[in-house]
């Protein structure tokens, strides 16, 4: 095993099993395992880009992607009309636990204020 690679690039090489619900050549979709939400899904870039912070012109398109894939899923899912939240972590103080940019979309219920605590 390539011990550079990160968890969510072995999802999507299908190393790792998920219940991938979209995938190209550019992107992998697939249901979060801690579920925050009756709809919790992460989108991610099948190459690595390690977080937010490491995002360079080069990755626009699959940026784009990303948002874009959120958008049908989220139609597919069911919560087009209702509404849902779409979340990036990045780093130490942003929560990120996997070292592999992620697309959180989160829906099914009222989410409720975006953060939790207050400055
Ligand atoms: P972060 O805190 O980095 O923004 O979010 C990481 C997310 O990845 C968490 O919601 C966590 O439940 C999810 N996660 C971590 N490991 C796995 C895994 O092996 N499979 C799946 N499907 N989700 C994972």
């Amino acid at each position: 095993m390539d011990q550079g690679m990160s968890i969510f690039q072995r999802i999507a090489r299908r190393e790792l099993p998920a219940d991938i619900l979209y995938q190209d050549d550019w992107v992998t979709a697939f249901r979060d395992i801690h579920p925050a939400a009756p709809v919790h899904v992460l989108i991610v870039p099948n190459q690595l880009i390690v977080t937010a912070a490491d995002v360079l012109p080069e990755h626009e398109a699959v940026l784009g992607r990303m948002l874009r894939v959120a958008a049908d899923i989220a139609r597919a899912e069911g919560i087009a009309e209702s509404g849902y939240r779409l979340i990036v972590n990045c780093k130490a103080d942003g929560g990120q636990e996997v070292p592999h940019l992620h697309l959180h979309l989160l829906g099914g219920r009222p989410l409720g204020p975006m953060l939790q605590c207050k400055a």
